[in-house]
């Protein structure tokens, strides 16, 4: 299957060929011709998938060449400025063939550039609810000649408490218009919300759990709390792991280990909703460039994350929302590739476990030697005793402690 059977034309065939993609994703196979034919859709799909050209490219095709003062025609909402940034690029990219016009709308950043462009005549916005909504109120944005709408990773949208702002810009849009909803889950509020401003869609489905994950080598330590520092820095020896992605729980604790790190001369930086786009951005640029081998990310900074060749996704802590985990390593097997994914567990967090390992379908492969075993309620692996260095006076009061409270719960 190459691009050439799926109706684009010949001018989207060449912005395929400049950006190099060979052969479409899964997601573009199913995606793309029912896009062309007018049709709304339903895509659960996730980051990785190559969704973003999915609807990129028919859209572009669809757009007449602008004539006369531009209005905006397309709108796609995105849940976090990255993931808004990395549409509008991939709409750059396909536009230029027709000399689109594209803007991110987003916060976190001066308004006063955004509403310049927007003044100066645009096609296409990509933007983030909070600041369309700001310029909405402002003023300073009109959305009567939207043709196309996409509501991107509408669960994340629902996870972040943007679902109402969401509604409000949609009742402002015209209802003869195509609409396309992507996410990566389908909760009922999603479902709900997709019968309500889609019309007569057709259903696509790309990157099941399963086919994300098969792409991943997954592995699971079991570790106490206490010592997944220890084990991360025992991980981060091994050359092999060259640009690692590592999540926690909070910003606090990703702060903390980004410095805790570097203490250590391992170059890591955080990224995470706290920190200001401009420093996002740059610690962003900084991993892509091979500056900084460790990025440290809470799940909210990381989603829509489009970083090449990550060596290692691990989760230092292990996500109470198990979706997330499959978000998380798919930041690693990105459009086809293999990757690496590390998870430390310790006892509280084996509860997190199970409920993954049920939604994947399948058990992760337990580390069974590794000089940071925990031996609290560990289910039965191989042991390494001999290989394992002595635990540490603290480590041993640990334990014991841990194991005393095992025994009385
Ligand atoms: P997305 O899911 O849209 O965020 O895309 C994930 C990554 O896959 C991006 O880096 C895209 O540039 C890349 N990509 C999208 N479509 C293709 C394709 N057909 N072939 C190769 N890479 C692609």
């Amino acid at each position: 299957m190459t691009f050439k059977n799926l109706q684009l034309d010949s001018a989207m065939l060449r912005a395929v060929e400049r950006v190099g993609y060979s052969e479409p994703t899964p997601i573009q196979r199913r995606a793309i011709p029912p896009l062309l034919e007018g049709r709304d859709l339903v895509g659960c799909a996730q980051t990785g998938s190559g969704k973003t050209a999915a609807f990129a490219l028919p859209i572009v095709q669809m757009l007449a060449p602008a004539h006369g003062r531009r209005r905006i025609r397309v709108l796609v909402l995105a849940p976090t400025r990255e993931l808004a940034a990395q549409i509008d690029e991939e709409f750059g990219k396909f536009g230029r063939e027709k000399a689109l016009r594209h803007v991110a709308i987003f916060g976190g950043v001066g308004q006063q550039p955004q509403v310049e462009a927007l003044r100066r005549g645009v096609d296409i916005v990509v933007a983030t609810p909070g600041r369309l909504q700001d310029l909405m109120d402002q003023g300073c944005i009109r959305l009567d000649a939207i043709d196309f709408f996409v509501l991107d990773e509408a669960d994340r949208m629902l996870d972040m408490g943007f679902i109402h702002d969401v509604k409000r810009i949609i009742k402002r849009l015209p209802k003869a218009r195509q609409t396309m909803l992507f996410s990566a889950t389908m909760p009922q509020t999603i479902q709900d919300l997709s019968r309500s401003i889609l019309t007569n869609p057709v259903h696509v489905e790309a990157n099941p759990h399963s086919t994300t994950v098969e792409n991943v080598a997954q592995s699971i330590y079991f570790v106490e709390g206490g010592d997944k520092r220890a084990l991360l820095k025992h991980i981060l020896k091994d050359p092999a792991s060259e640009r690692v992605l590592v999540f926690t729980r909070t910003k606090h604790r990703a702060n903390r280990l980004a410095q805790q790190l570097n203490r250590a001369r391992i170059p890591a930086e955080a990224i995470h909703g706290n920190k200001s786009q401009t420093a996002r951005t740059k610690a962003l640029a900084r991993f892509k460039s091979g500056q900084t081998a460790v990025l440290v990310a809470t799940d909210i900074a990381a989603r829509g994350l489009d970083i090449e060749s990550v060596s290692h996704v691990i989760n230092f802590d292990l996500p109470n929302i198990p979706e997330s985990y499959v978000h998380r390593i798919g930041r690693t097997a990105r459009a086809g590739a293999s990757g690496i994914a590390y998870s430390f567990c310790d006892v509280n967090e084996r509860k997190f476990l199970r409920e993954i390992e049920s939604l994947i379908r399948q058990p992760i492969a337990v580390v069974g030697e590794h000089p940071y075993q925990s031996t609290i309620n560990a289910p039965p692996m191989p042991t390494a005793a001999g290989n394992a260095p002595k635990p540490s006076r603290n480590r041993r009061r640990r334990r014991s402690r841990a194991n005393r409270r095992a025994r009385i719960a």
